[in-house]
């Protein structure tokens, strides 16, 4: 057993509407046994129940969750940081001639190594996560998550029409591929499988049928996609699908509107839209990075909590600007400034921990530090360098740590992330 003595913050309770209820340990012990937490709690009080637990001394840094990314793209690794496009010109201009690269498996598994060192190097250790129409450019992120025991979620995406043809399935070979990976991959170690199609435009009816079927076949499967990002987007999927009532009302008429659906972006949503949100007890990922890169919008997180629709923070790498979780926030919060509502440094990190982690039904695993959770945790030093040495101070809160992380931090912050018990990323800080 290892105990790690540091200062520590996380989200214990398991109530899905936010609250300032944070724990903070000031001088902390996070004692884990293998891949999991056994206690957390004040370094006295759990050195004094396991005497015999090798202490690592982490004194000045903090241990935090792993932290989670509710929708990212992993083969727009590659296309990140692209000038002067709005949604649809950047799938067709960036986005797919990136995806056509993944019919060669070995371009996959080579971008999924990039990928899943960006997201351990940032202290990311779960993904909601896009590959491509390619059946193996799934298996090449499950097996790179695989190795690590990492808590992946991920799909094949799924489109068969308006779109190249090289990256066209169809109804059938959507539904046929896809409950193969679910048979292969689905609660398979730490892996869980999200049905991905692109967004409405992209399906067919036919295709968003076959896989709705699937949703309630298998009705733990994850559902992810996107909603009402962009409003040229909305003018086309309203010219697609004449007699919808809106854009969520596509999804919800194939039954793929429900709990553990996540839908990326939902900028413009109507009011009854929002409602239908929160009696589903589906999800919004916040994606504030590529919101305001794509020039789409400002969330409005207000209207979330009005509605009690769950919200995850999310980079949207590769339309992201960031693999970095706290950067994100500090997106969050601009944006949130804009709409004169500015979410809390403790709501964002409620939004990649416990938040989202309740918002896919995974807090029995993920998002916390209780014992009995897998040991996924990040370490982390504050004062890495002149100007956050000169702006933190050594016994700062956290609340004031984490806000000036989110607008001065970078990977530079983040000194370990270990994954299922194991350190998988040291940025050699500690040594
Ligand atoms: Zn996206």
């Amino acid at each position: 057993m290892q105990l790690f003595r540091a200062s520590i913050a996380h989200f214990p309770k398991h109530t899905s509407e936010f609250t300032n209820d944070i724990a903070v340990y000031h001088d902390g012990g996070l004692l884990i046994d293998g891949k999991h937490i056994v206690d957390v709690g004040h370094f006295d009080a759990i050195n004094k129940r396991y005497p015999g637990a090798s202490i690592v001394d982490l004194s000045g840094k903090w241990i935090l969750p792993g932290l989670i990314d509710s929708h990212l793209h992993y083969p727009q690794t590659q296309s990140i940081a692209h000038y002067g496009e709005q949604l649809l010109s950047w799938l067709e201009n960036y986005t797919f001639p990136t995806e056509m690269q993944f019919a060669d498996s070995a371009h996959s598994s080579a971008i999924a190594k990039v990928f899943i060192n960006q997201l351990l190097k940032n202290g990311t250790t779960t993904g909601l996560v896009f590959s491509t129409v390619h059946k193996d450019s799934c298996d090449a992120l499950f097996n790179e998550a695989s190795r690590i025991d990492m808590a992946m979620i991920a799909g094949k995406v799924c489109m068969d029409r308006n779109c190249p043809a090289p990256l066209q399935d169809t109804a059938v070979l959507a539904q046929k591929e896809c409950a193969a990976l679910i048979e292969k991959w689905h609660n398979n170690g730490r892996n869980r499988y999200a049905l991905t199609p692109r967004f409405a435009p992209t399906s067919t009816e036919a295709q968003l049928a076959a896989l709705g079927e699937l949703a309630q076949q298998f009705d733990d499967v994850f559902i992810q996609t996107h909603l009402s990002e962009n409003l040229d987007e909305i003018a086309w999927v309203k010219s697609l699908f004449p007699k919808a009532e809106g854009y969520l009302d596509v999804y919800d008429k194939f039954n793929l509107v429900r709990e553990r659906a996540v839908f990326g972006h939902g900028i413009h949503l109507t009011p009854n839209e929002w409602a239908r949100l929160g009696e589903a007890n589906a999800s919004i990922a916040f994606c504030p990075t590529s919101n305001l890169f794509l020039g789409s919008g400002l969330f409005d997180m207000s209207a979330a909590r009005a509605n009690n629709v769950h919200v995850a923070l999310a980079t949207d790498v590769g339309a992201g600007t960031t693999f970095n979780m706290f950067k994100t926030y500090g997106d969050a919060y601009k944006v949130s400034q804009l709409r004169n509502a500015p979410i809390s440094p403790l709501e964002g990190f409620y939004l990649m921990t416990q938040g989202a982690a309740i918002a896919h039904n995974l807090d029995h695993e993920i998002g916390n530090l209780n014992a009995g959770s897998a040991a996924d945790f990040i370490i982390v030093e504050p004062r890495f360098d002149e100007l956050t040495m000169l702006r933190i101070q050594d016994n700062a809160e956290f609340d004031d740590v984490f806000f000036a992380l989110s607008i001065l931090g970078d990977d530079r912050a983040i000194a370990q992330t270990w994954v299922s018990g194991r350190c998988c990323y040291d940025n050699k800080m500690l040594q």
